[in-house]
């Protein structure tokens, strides 16, 4: 079992090896819910690909089955599927996927007790413009908090380079509150909150073996919340188009390990300016 200092989780090389498989298992079944995103298919169809994944791996699910307590009914899919306005944790159903959706996938996994979580957005068919690069806003803002990521980063450093990515865009987008990114370890929702709004140097520092995911949530209009009446689903008040970008990120001595992405992080950290540092074997 990792060690706990100052409230964070301290995973060893070799169990952020572990994580590492976690990790895979999340970007594969990501990679195959996105290429099976087409006009025509059911959200629920989705779910079986995931599943199908998790069983193959040999890794289970953490997302089914999530209980927040307040007696909402546990979370009854092993992916969160939210498709526009939806912003997350949209429960897969029988709804017909059509060309113009923004879908964001969010998946995670557990392998040998530790756990994955990423999520992505993906074009249905033709997706307007403003669509288009209101995603590629959000997937470029989580790259620039993942090149934060070093040791003694603070939660901070990470919010507020998410933030200012965003607010440097040449639109004014909404940058959802409410809902966070957070450690993840041992179990999929850790100390500390990894917030989308910040201010560099606040927070806790994240020594070497500490994990974060990071999950920029973003909207075409203003950042306001309401939750639909299945306890779960997460859209804008505004009912403006929203998206959702996220890793999981592992703090190593040289940088960091980008544990969701396939390639561990190297186009993306390359890309922002980041330090990837995989470790070895
Ligand atoms: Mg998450």
């Amino acid at each position: 079992m990792p060690r706990t200092v100052a409230g964070l989780e301290i995973k060893s090389p070799d169990e952020l090896r572990v994580m590492r498989r976690a990790g895979l298992v999340v970007a594969r079944a990501l990679a195959e819910m996105a290429a099976a995103a087409v006009p025509g298919t059911t959200t629920a169809e989705l779910d079986v690909v995931a599943r199908e994944v998790l069983d193959r791996e040999g890794a289970t699910s953490n997302f089914l089955n999530y209980d927040v307590g307040f007696g909402i009914p546990p979370y009854p899919a092993v992916v969160c599927l939210s498709v526009n306005d939806e912003i997350v944790h949209g429960i897969p159903g029988p709804r017909v996927l059509v060309s113009g959706d923004l879908l964001s996938i969010d998946f995670g996994a557990i392998v040998d007790g530790f756990h994955g979580d990423a999520a992505l957005t993906v074009a249905v068919g033709d997706v307007s413009p403003e669509g288009l690069t209101l995603s590629d806003v959000t997937r470029l803002s989580l790259a620039a908090g993942l090149a934060r990521v070093r040791p003694e980063v603070t939660v901070g450093d990470i919010s507020s380079a998410v933030q200012s990515y965003i607010r440097a865009a040449p639109s004014r987008y909404g940058i959802v509150a409410e809902y966070t990114g957070h450690g993840i370890g041992t179990s999929m929702h850790m100390h500390p909150d990894v917030p989308n709004l910040g201010r560099p140097g606040r927070g806790p520092k994240l020594p070497v073996g500490a994990a974060v995911a990071v999950e920029p949530m973003v909207t075409l209009g203003s950042p306001g919340t309401d939750v639909l009446d299945d306890d779960w689903t997460v859209v804008t008040r505004d009912g403006k188009v929203a998206c959702h970008w996220e890793h999981t990120v592992a703090v190593t001595p040289g940088g960091c390990w980008v544990l969701t992405a396939e390639d561990g992080g190297e186009s993306i950290l390359k890309a922002a300016g980041g330090r990837f540092a995989p470790l070895g074997d």
